[in-house]
C-alpha cells in the first residue's frame, strides 16, 4: 500500500495540465454577483422539437445499446448533410463515427493514429487539444497564428515545425478562442502542405454554423485532401445541445473502423435517445439555427463596439461566440488581468494563457449571455479599466 494517495497516479495523467477556465470557474462559482463571461456553452436552450424527439424516443423504449459508430439513420442523416454542405460523397457505413460530443471524436481520432512521440500541429492560440493528444502518448506542437493579420495561419512558421515525427495538422475554423475564420485560399495552402509532407489534416468544425460576415469552409469541400482529413463536428454549439454529448467524426473507412473499435472500449456508444435528438436537429426545422446565430452576431457587435470605444485591441471575430481581446496594456499576465476583472468589476473571462503562450496578454469573452448582462459587464470593465489607467 502506498503511503500517498498521489503515489497511485499514473504519469499520464499527471502530465495533462488541469483547465486554466475550470480554475475561474470555481473562483467566480463562490462570488455573488458576477457576470460569466468565461462560460464556453450556448446559454439556449435546446429547441423543444428537439427534446420532444428524445422524449418519444424515451417513451418508445429507444433506451440500448447502439453500434459504436452510431445509429445508421443519424450517420445517413449526417452524410446527406455533408454532400449538401461540402458537395463531398460520403459513406455512412464506412466514413461516419457519431461519438460523445467533438470533444471524443478527437480524443478518438489522436487514439487511432499516433503512437508515442508522434508529433501533432496545433495552432497557438488554439483550443486544448493538448490533453488529447498527449492522452494518445503524442506530442503537441505549436504553430503560430498572426494577430495582426486577424489570427490567420503563419504558414512559415507551420512548416518551419514539420518534422519526421509529425504526423497530423490540427485545423479550427471557426476558431476559438479568436474568432477567425479560415478562407478557402488558406485551406488550399494547407491541403498542398498536408500533401506534400504526408500528413493527415484534423478539421474542428463544432462552429460551422455560427458565422459572421463571413463564410464556412470546410476541408471536406477541397476533394484532394478527403482521404487525409478527420472532420470533426457537434450538436453542441449549432443546437446547444452541448449537455446531451452527441458528436461526430467523417473519416477514412480505416480509421473510422479504427475509432469505432476505440469508441466500443470507452463509451460502447453514444447515448440512444439523444442520437435520436441529434437526427431530429438535423432534419428538422433550421430556423432556430438561424434565431440563434442572429442573437450572437447582434452580441458579438456590441461587445466590439464596447472594447472599441474603451480602446482595447480587439480583432472583429468572423465566428464562434468569442472575443479575444488584447489586455497587455494592463498586464502581459492573462490570469492576473483575469482576477482583476474578476474581483475589480465582477466579471468572470477565460485567461488567454489557457490557449497557448501567445493568448497572453488576452483574456476570451464569451458571448453566451444576454444582451442586457452583456451590457452591463461592459460597463463594469469600462469602469475598472479607467480606474487602472488612472493608476
Ligand atoms: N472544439 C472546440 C473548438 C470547442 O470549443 C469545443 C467545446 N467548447 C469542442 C471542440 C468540443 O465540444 P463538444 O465536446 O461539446 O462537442
Amino acid at each position: 500500500m502506498s503511503d500517498s494517495l498521489a503515489d497511485w497516479l499514473s504519469v499520464r495523467a499527471k502530465s495533462l495540465e488541469p483547465s486554466g477556465i475550470m480554475a475561474v470557474y470555481e473562483k467566480a462559482h463562490g462570488m455573488k454577483d458576477v457576470i460569466r463571461l468565461e462560460v464556453g456553452e450556448p446559454d439556449f436552450d435546446t429547441p423543444k422539437h428537439i427534446k420532444d424527439a428524445a422524449k418519444k424516443a424515451l417513451d418508445e423504449g429507444f433506451t440500448h445499446y447502439t453500434s459504436s459508430s452510431g445509429i445508421l439513420p443519424l450517420r445517413e442523416a449526417i452524410a446527406e448533410k455533408i454532400k449538401k454542405d461540402t458537395g463531398a460523397d460520403v459513406d455512412p457505413r464506412k466514413e461516419v463515427v457519431v461519438t460523445d460530443g467533438g470533444s471524443c471524436a478527437i480524443t478518438l481520432a489522436m487514439m487511432a493514429v499516433l503512437d508515442p512521440g508522434d508529433e501533432v500541429l496545433i495552432s497557438d492560440p488554439s483550443w486544448p487539444y493538448g490533453p488529447s493528444i498527449k492522452l494518445a502518448e503524442g506530442i503537441p506542437v505549436r504553430y503560430r497564428l498572426l494577430e495582426e493579420e486577424d489570427f490567420k495561419i503563419d504558414f512559415d512558421d507551420l512548416r518551419s515545425k514539420i518534422s519526421s515525427r509529425s504526423k497530423m495538422i490540427v485545423i479550427n475554423s471557426p476558431n476559438n478562442p479568436t474568432g477567425s475564420v479560415l478562407d478557402r485560399r488558406e485551406l488550399q495552402t494547407l491541403a498542398e502542405t498536408v500533401i506534400a509532407e504526408d500528413l493527415l489534416v484534423l478539421s474542428d468544425e463544432v462552429y460551422e454554423k455560427l458565422i459572421y460576415d463571413a463564410q464556412h469552409t470546410s476541408i471536406l469541400s477541397l476533394p484532394k485532401v478527403k482521404d487525409r482529413a478527420i472532420v470533426v463536428n457537434s450538436f453542441s454549439k449549432t443546437y446547444a445541445m452541448t449537455g446531451w454529448r452527441v458528436g461526430y467524426a467523417i473519416v477514412n473507412e480505416a480509421i473510422a473502423k479504427e475509432m469505432a473499435k476505440l469508441n466500443l472500449y470507452l463509451n460502447t456508444c453514444s447515448t440512444s435517445f439523444a442520437q435520436v435528438a441529434a437526427l431530429e436537429a438535423l432534419r428538422g426545422p433550421q430556423d432556430c439555427v438561424k434565431a440563434m446565430v442572429d442573437q450572437y452576431r447582434k452580441r458579438v457587435d456590441l461587445m466590439f463596439r464596447g472594447l472599441q470605444s474603451m480602446k482595447v485591441p480587439c480583432v472583429k471575430p468572423k465566428g464562434a461566440f468569442y472575443l479575444f481581446p488584447d489586455f497587455s496594456e494592463f498586464t502581459h499576465s492573462s490570469q492576473e488581468m483575469g482576477t482583476l476583472l474578476l474581483e475589480k468589476a465582477h466579471v468572470s473571462t477565460a485567461p488567454g494563457v489557457a490557449f497557448g503562450q501567445r493568448g497572453e496578454g488576452h483574456l476570451r469573452l464569451s458571448c453566451a449571455n444576454s444582451i442586457e448582462n452583456l451590457n452591463e459587464a461592459l460597463g463594469r470593465i469600462e469602469k475598472a479599466l479607467s480606474d487602472l489607467r488612472k493608476g
